[in-house]
């Protein structure tokens, strides 16, 4: 099961460049696609053959794109509430973004009351967490139930204020973050002290590196896996494809290294086409 944020993406891609302030660039390369990590890591492990729940808050788009997956849903946007949307610029090198977070702004509450109760052999969660405290006990809760749990915080420079963020990175089984993710929150300079960083507060991290593959660090252990060998054409989701990927293997009992080679393997199969799912 996946819970947190959904999103419709906006998705203007193969850009010669970003636009210039007061300057309208014109492109016919245009994508409308379900996005946001809960979505999109449950549609890819759902195409790779997992029965998957998700809890968020849902636009017409990303409901549409899940039922066609066969996923099931608990929808937590109430009538007339908007949701969420996100606007992507993106070019072969570089990616920016607006967001309107509509709807999501009042997805916290809500999934620590949704969460809790769901019944799932796995649960990942795709969202910033507003007291890292209480959901770290919903972590250990879930845990001593049997459903390990995965997290995927994105990039929120404010988490790091949290007194309760390392509690809750202690908690859960695996974290995945990706390379700028894996410095900021560990404030190193070097992606080696980064490492070290994450080794010491989590039980498992998964390091996305984009073309360069994944790297999966747990105690003394370090694996590796390459990237699939690919022309890409837009990696928005990418990440959270990964994470589908990742996750399907591991709950038909994958070890790190297969479950890696899968998330590698979904990760880039993200890049051919603009969007994640
Ligand atoms: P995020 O989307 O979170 O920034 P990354 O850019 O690291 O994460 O991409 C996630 C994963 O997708 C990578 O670990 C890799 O498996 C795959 N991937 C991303 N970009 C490429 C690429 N250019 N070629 C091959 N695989 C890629």
């Amino acid at each position: 099961m996946t819970a947190g944020e959904a999103f419709e993406d906006l998705i203007f891609y193969d850009l010669p460049r970003l636009p210039r302030p007061g300057e309208e660039l014109k492109t016919g390369r245009f994508a409308r696609a379900p996005g946001g990590g809960a979505v999109t890591t449950a549609v890819t492990a759902a195409r790779l053959g997992v029965h998957v729940g998700v809890i968020s808050a849902l636009g017409d788009l990303t409901r549409e794109a899940l039922h066609a997956v066969h996923v099931d849903v608990d929808d937590l946007r109430r009538s007339g509430e908007a949701p969420a949307l996100s606007v992507a610029l993106s070019t072969r090198r570089d990616r920016t973004f607006v967001t309107y977070n509509g709807v999501n702004d009042r997805l916290d509450a809500r999934l620590l009351r949704a969460v809790p109760r769901a019944v799932a052999g796995h649960v990942h969660c795709a969202f910033l967490p507003k007291r890292c405290r209480r959901w770290a006990a919903v972590v250990r809760m879930l845990r001593r139930r049997g459903r390990p749990v995965s997290w995927d915080f994105g990039w929120n420079p404010t988490l790091s204020d949290d007194r309760g963020f390392p509690d809750l990175l202690a908690a859960v089984d695996v974290v995945f973050i990706n390379e700028a993710e894996a410095r900021l929150y560990s404030r190193a300079r070097s992606l080696d002290r980064a490492f070290a960083w994450w080794r010491q507060r989590c039980r498992a991290s998964v390091v996305k590196l984009g073309s360069r593959g994944a790297v999966y660090l747990a105690g003394e252990a370090t694996l590796r896996a390459p990237a699939r060998r690919v022309r890409a054409v837009e990696t928005t989701g990418a990440g959270d494809a990964f994470n589908g990927g990742y996750l399907a293997a591991l709950v038909r009992g994958g070890d790190p290294a297969s479950c890696l080679r899968a998330g590698n393997e979904a990760g880039a199969r993200a890049t051919r086409k603009a969007g994640g799912s």
